[in-house]
């Protein structure tokens, strides 16, 4: 029998095989915490649960059916004036590194 380790995701309970991906993986979750700090849901954009296919689906519809885009890139805008677009940026950059698995 061989005993074997893994080393949990405190954010989200993901098992990694080094303490080394389970920080990596953390630090991620940081940054995309970053990232969404200025989406509020519903509200100015949509967020989906990775990987899941059919939220996204939903998301999609939504997005296309309420005909509420407008309002949401007013508020968009509202909020990335009062953040500063700096912070913005960076949360681009952020979001970026993340999709491009570069972080
Ligand atoms: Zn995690």
């Amino acid at each position: 029998m061989e005993k074997v380790i893994k080393y949990r995701c405190s954010e989200c309970g993901e098992l990694f095989d080094t303490p080394e991906k389970a920080l990596a993986h953390e630090i991620r979750h940081e940054r995309i915490e970053k990232a969404n700090e200025m989406l509020n849901e519903g509200e100015n954009g949509y967020l989906f649960r990775a990987g899941d296919v059919e939220d996204l689906k939903n998301k999609i519809e939504d997005a296309i059916m309420s005909k509420r885009l407008k309002e949401m890139g007013k508020k968009s805008k509202e909020i990335v004036e009062k953040s500063g677009y700096a912070e913005m940026i960076e949360g681009w950059k952020n979001a970026i590194k993340y999709a491009l698995h570069t972080k």
